[in-house]
């Protein structure tokens, strides 16, 4: 496979998006993407749609997942699991475990938002939430920025939902090498996603590259939606050095409330395997 402009990253209101499965896929073909995988956050519900709307308008879909993992101490991995079987038991099994700690936590989000100055914040969240399943601090960041607290939802994570914050809660997800075994389980390749993101020391970030590839990972998001070229040049530099596969991945979560739209990002450097390389077209 040799896509033009391939998207392997984004989101609907299955998890925490703000276009349906449906709409997601049609602004992509729109924008010109000619590979696209859907991976909204612990769920597979939208691929379906997503599917039947690709193959509609003519456009290249892999089926993909993204999953919440708690590495070390209190960091949260992201892992892109892309080309999996949606019917692979272990994974659905595994990703409604990972779901069903979220109503729980989404509770005492909403406590401590309480116990900061923030009433209702529980129901408040819960009106942008398209899928019970699965509620998330994104949720919540729309419901603070409908209140006033902050001016869009990235500053509302500055000031009350990122670690540290007054609406902070820890939470255990997956491991690290359980949501790798499932994705491998399920025919799929796993990917670490947004590798620039996390707040890791440069001891930590080759523990997580060594961890993630003794476990079975493949991948690293190379490009990817918030990535400056500096980030392109590292994570070209490890995926080099670990033999990662190569993905590029914007991350959209809806227009206006993100980084990157569809499609819209730098094509990955020379010299690197893509993800796609070992697909069929
Ligand atoms: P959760 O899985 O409930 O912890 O929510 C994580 C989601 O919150 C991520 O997938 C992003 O969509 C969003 N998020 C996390 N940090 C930020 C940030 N600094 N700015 C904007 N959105 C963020
Ligand atoms: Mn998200
Ligand atoms: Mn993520
Ligand atoms: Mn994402």
């Amino acid at each position: 496979m040799n896509p033009v402009n391939p998207d392997l990253h984004c989101h609907s209101t299955v998890s925490d998006g703000l276009l349906a499965p449906a709409a997601v896929v049609e602004r992509a073909h729109a924008n010109g993407v000619d590979l696209l995988a859907l991976t909204d956050h612990d769920e597979i519900g939208g691929l379906d749609e997503a599917a039947a709307t690709a193959a509609a308008l003519g456009l290249r879909f892999v089926t993909g997942v993204e999953i919440s993992v708690s590495w070390g101490d209190d960091h949260t991995i992201h892992i892109v699991g892309l080309n999996i079987d949606p019917r692979d038991a272990t994974l659905v099994a595994g990703l409604e475990r990972v779901r069903s700690g979220r109503d729980a936590r989404a509770v005492l989000m909403a406590e401590e938002l309480a116990k900061a100055g923030i009433d209702g914040a529980y129901e408040g969240a819960l009106k942008y939430v398209g899928n019970p399943a699965l509620i998330s601090r994104s949720h919540f960041a729309r419901y603070l920025v409908e209140r006033g607290f902050a001016p869009d939802v990235k500053t509302v994570f500055e000031h009350w939902l990122a670690r540290g914050k007054p609406g902070y809660v820890r939470h255990a997800w997956a491991e690290l090498a359980e949501a790798v075994g499932w994705i491998r389980g399920a025919g799929g390749i796993a990917v670490i996603a947004h590798p620039g993101r996390y707040r890791l020391s440069a001891t930590e970030r080759r523990t997580l590259y060594r961890a993630f590839k003794d476990c079975g990972g493949q991948g690293i998001e190379v490009v990817s939606g918030a990535g400056a070229d500096a980030d392109i040049r590292e994570f070209a530099a490890i995926a080099r050095e670990f033999g990662f596969l190569a993905s590029r991945a914007s991350d959209f979560h809806g227009p206006g409330e993100s980084y990157a739209d569809l499609g819209r990002l730098p094509a990955l450097p020379e010299g690197l395997d893509p993800v796609w390389s070992a697909w069929e077209d």
